[in-house]
């Protein structure tokens, strides 16, 4: 059965105005970071819409939250709570600064982290609080801010799968954590290939952030070649990282974010058909988001209940067998063998998250998938959940 018209688990939508844009990065000679990701940085911030906000970026959100930790001085001692029901990029990015990524559980309402989990975990060492904004639904920001205010800890929210999504009407990125940084990976809500953004409205933070983005250097090569002061001057004030994003991402990412609020309309009817189409099956359906909230709808995850009588390994070999590509998010920190071993963790310790990796299986939601593929994935759950046979 599986042939020339499976359906992926994911494609990026990239259009001719992308194209065009990347061609006229390549002719223009510019090719890393300048005009196009400067320009692509302050659509970033006008998008957002709050007063001084300034958009860096970066290469990876992973690079953003590197610098969005560095920036907030996490070092050696420090610890930084973490879901365990996350991509490893929110944790490892502690290592990297010699810091310990403490892993909470998550709510089974939302799959988002419990704010009840992070006070518990709260010590005298914990520095920083980063919630992720699973599948594009907002965290409870209000408890989390509260909690990270009471207890003096900053919040940098890995917004990889937030975009758009609002917490009570604001964007997130708009917020009062320090800093929300966005991914534009190939399977992302809008992409740059390889690409992130990171937001803040605090100017220390964001200087820092712009040094260490490029070796730590004074000033960018972009603003070298423009400013009045001779092009061959640097100063290295700090050891930096390579975290710049190149123009030919950034010419992307500027058509990008111009057809994403079309793309988040697209995801929401598309989350609608699947929330009508597969009510009354032995699964539960994913949370939406409260009434007047955006859900970014970068996933549509599904958890098979017991009475569905098949794995959730059974179901993805099954939906293979019909032509339709699954995924699973996540496979918890705590199974990792890394972070297992060296945090010593385990499923006791995270009986939420525990359970919803069990059950859960992320069928496909993409603007490029047409209403007949959709018909086809909900065509494919009925029939291997047994009501179409
Ligand atoms: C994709 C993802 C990241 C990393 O994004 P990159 O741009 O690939 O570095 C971080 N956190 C979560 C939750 C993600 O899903």
């Amino acid at each position: 059965m599986q042939n020339s018209s499976f359906l992926p688990f994911a494609l990026p939508e990239i259009g001719e105005e992308e194209i065009n844009e990347v061609v006229d990065a390549l002719r223009s000679g510019w090719v890393t970071t300048g005009p196009k990701a400067k320009r692509f940085e302050e659509d970033f911030s006008s998008y957002l819409g709050r007063e001084g906000i300034e958009s860096i970026a970066v290469n990876s959100a992973t690079a953003g939250l590197h610098l969005a930790l560095e920036a907030l001085g996490v070092g050696p001692g420090d610890e930084v709570i973490v879901p365990s029901y996350t991509f490893t990029a929110t944790a490892e990015v502690v290592r990297y600064l010699g810091a310990t990524p403490v892993m909470v559980d998550v709510l089974e309402s939302t799959f988002n982290i419990d704010p009840a989990a992070i006070e518990a975990a709260i010590t005298s060492r914990t520095k920083v609080v980063m919630p992720v904004h699973f599948a594009g639904l907002s965290c409870d920001m209000d408890a989390i801010l509260g909690i990270a205010r009471a207890h003096g800890l900053k919040v940098v929210e890995d917004a990889a799968h937030a975009l758009p999504t609002t917490w009570k009407g604001s964007k997130i990125g708009t917020l009062d954590s320090d800093i929300t940084v966005f991914s534009f990976y190939a399977n992302k809500t809008m992409t740059t290939g390889e690409g992130g953004m990171l937001v803040t409205r605090d100017a220390v933070l964001a200087k820092r952030c712009r040094v260490m983005r490029l070796h730590g250097i004074s000033r960018d090569a972009f603003d070298r070649y423009v400013s009045k002061t001779p092009a061959w001057f640097y100063e290295i004030v700090a050891p930096g990282f390579k975290y710049n994003m190149s123009d030919v991402a950034a010419a992307m990412g500027i058509h990008q974010l111009k057809r994403l609020p079309g793309f988040q309309v697209k995801r929401q009817a598309m989350a609608q058909v699947y929330l009508e189409a597969l009510k009354g099956l032995p699964v539960a359906l994913p949370p939406q988001a409260q009434d007047g909230d955006l859900h970014a709808w970068h996933l549509f995850p599904l958890r098979l209940l017991p009475e569905a009588g098949i794995s959730r390994d059974e179901f993805i070999v099954k939906m293979s067998e019909l032509g339709i590509g699954c995924s699973v998010h996540f496979i918890p920190l705590h199974l990792q063998p890394y972070w297992r071993d060296s945090c010593k963790l385990s499923p006791a310790q995270f009986p939420v998250a525990q359970r919803l990796f069990e059950q859960e299986v992320s069928i496909p939601l993409y603007t490029k998938m047409t209403e007949a593929d959709q018909q086809r994935v909900i065509e494919a759950v009925r029939k291997v959940l047994n009501k179409d046979a």
